[in-house]
């Protein structure tokens, strides 16, 4: 199954996709974690893209879905593949739209955590202290200015997705603000049914 997951920084999507790898035993596709490799390894998508992600601003269409397509090619992605934070444009959704059906696949479903944005910003902050009690370095881009705007550019330039996808008959809302368990056991309900 071809699962694609939706929501604003913060909402809780990198969480939720360790349960669904758990759970379903597919991998988990992270653009933000692949470009976060490719800075520290300083490749030249790397160097690329460093100052883009430490503004929050979006890296150009044509690297993100390079990187994924070829990602996808990998053996462990036959059985199907979850992706977070990929696509994040109308024209990154078209460009995997057409990588699938040249390969015979397709999204199966999209799961939008929806969440209310004034509590994100809440979350940052505990997620800051969490991570600085536990002696761990921030991500650069864990600043409550950058994250305001990373929450703009999911206005702009990601929301759409939700309209594209809704009028693909794959969107899935599911209310990102319970408890962790609790949003778990509403994605296990979508996906149980695309199971193989
Ligand atoms: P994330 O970890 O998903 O929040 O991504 C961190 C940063 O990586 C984003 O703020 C962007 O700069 C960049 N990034 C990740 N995925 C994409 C994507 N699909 N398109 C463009 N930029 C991306």
């Amino acid at each position: 199954m071809i699962v694609i997951f939706l929501g604003p920084p913060g909402a809780g999507k990198g969480t939720q996709a360790a349960h669904i790898v758990s759970r379903y035993g597919i991998p988990q596709l992270s653009t933000g974690d692949m470009l976060r490799a490719a800075v520290a390894a300083k490749t030249p998508v790397g160097l690329q893209a460093k100052e883009i992600m430490d503004a929050g601003n979006l890296v150009s269409d044509e690297i993100v879905a390079a990187i994924v397509e070829e990602r996808i090619e990998a053996d462990d992605c036959a059985p199907g593949f979850l992706l977070d934070g990929f696509p994040r444009t109308v024209v990154q959704a078209e460009t995997l739209d057409a990588i699938l059906t040249k390969k015979g696949r397709a999204v199966d479903v999209v799961i939008e955590l929806r969440v209310d944005e004034a509590a994100l910003v809440e979350r940052l902050r505990t997620r800051i202290r969490e991570t600085l009690e536990r002696g761990e370095e921030l991500r650069k881009d864990d600043n409550e200015e950058t994250f305001k705007h990373r929450l703009k550019v999911y206005q702009e330039q990601t929301a759409p997705l939700i309209p594209y996808y809704e009028a693909q008959g794959k969107l899935k809302v599911v209310d990102g603000m319970g408890a962790i368990d609790a949003v778990s056991a509403a994605i296990d309900e979508i996906l149980d049914p695309f199971r193989r």
